[in-house]
């Protein structure tokens, strides 16, 4: 069996359609241009390749987009402050802190200083308890796409068997929520689980969210299962740097039903779910209906 290959720059140039679309009539109907502020503390050349990135794809779809790059020393009462602005200012409906924070703030005091309403990450301990609750929350944006992605290929998942290996607060836990809420029955891996490699051959959908290159082989990999590669992992192979993800490509792809590739899978969703997150947040602030298909 070769498997189909899930491709999420495609999929997410779609949602990206999608809300450019949706902006375009807010705008035209409601005279309402969704606005997105990310804040950058300090130099981090790949945060900042991030942050500059989402800005463009931001304007792209017809949205404002307000940057702030501050310095690395910047205090904690200072980045909070600016924080306290954009909470009240109209003009911005989602706000983004790019992680890692250095050393000296306090990354959970910092994302709960936030108006959960604006806080397009769902990192807040607001969103995180909807979403563990049910009920309507802004959800982080990686297992969002990852789910987009599974639901176009599978329609429903219910009673599906998924294991998610990683348990992380930004990719493994909400991921397993949002299985759980579309009715999968759902495992969560990790690092003291034993035999992984059993846990993950019962997986009718795989989700790896580890950060170790290449560490899940085909052979744990069920006849047709659908793996999902969160993993982005930058390695040296014949002299280059190249990325890879969590899983073994090439032999999982022989045994699996679909795969997401690294590059090129879950990646390319995670900005397009931010943005979709901004459109859906700027719905919400003004009491209009949520765009359809984009949220959890
Ligand atoms: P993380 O916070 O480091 O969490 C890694 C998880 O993997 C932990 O729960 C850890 O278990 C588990 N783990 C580590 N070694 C393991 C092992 N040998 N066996 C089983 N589980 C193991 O990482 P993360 O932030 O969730 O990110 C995971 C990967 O996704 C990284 O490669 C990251 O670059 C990538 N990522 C991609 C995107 C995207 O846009 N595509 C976004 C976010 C992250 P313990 O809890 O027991 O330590």
């Amino acid at each position: 069996m070769t498997a189909a290959i899930i491709d999420g720059k495609a999929f997410a140039a779609k949602v990206r359609a999608q809300v450019a679309e949706h902006v375009a009539r807010l705008k035209e109907q409601n005279g309402i241009t969704p606005g997105l502020a990310v804040v950058l503390v300090g130099e981090d050349p790949a945060s900042k390749v991030y942050v500059s990135s989402k800005g463009k794809q931001t304007v792209e779809v017809g949205m404002n987009s307000y940057e702030h790059k501050l310095e690395a020393d910047t205090s904690e009462a200072d980045l909070l402050a600016l924080i306290a602005r954009l909470n009240a200012d109209p003009a911005v409906h989602g706000i983004l802190v790019q992680l890692p924070l250095p050393g000296h703030l306090n990354s959970d005091l910092v994302i709960n200083s936030i108006d959960p309403a604006k806080d397009v990450d769902g990192f807040h301990i607001s969103n995180v308890g909807l979403l563990g609750t049910g009920q309507k929350s802004m959800v982080p944006c990686t297992p969002l796409g990852c789910l987009m992605m599974l639901r176009d290929h599978h329609g429903s998942l219910a009673g599906m068997n998924a294991v998610v290996v990683g348990r992380s607060n930004i990719v493994g836990k909400p991921m397993a929520q949002l299985l759980l809420g579309d009715s999968c029955t759902v495992t969560i891996a990790h690092s003291r689980t034993k035999d992984l490699a059993a846990v993950c051959r019962a997986a009718d959908i795989l989700v790896a969210a580890v950060g170790r290159p290449e560490m899940i082989p085909g052979d744990w990999v069920k006849p047709g299962a659908t793996v999902i590669d969160v993993g982005i992992n930058r390695i040296e192979r014949d002299g280059k740097g190249v990325l890879v993800g969590d899983v073994h490509f090439d032999s999982a792809k022989a045994v699996a039903g679909a795969i997401t590739p690294v590059p090129g899978g879950v990646g390319p969703m995670t900005i397009a779910c931010l943005l979709a997150n901004t459109l859906t947040a700027a719905c919400r602030a003004h009491g209009l209906p949520e765009p359809k298909g984009l949220t959890a």
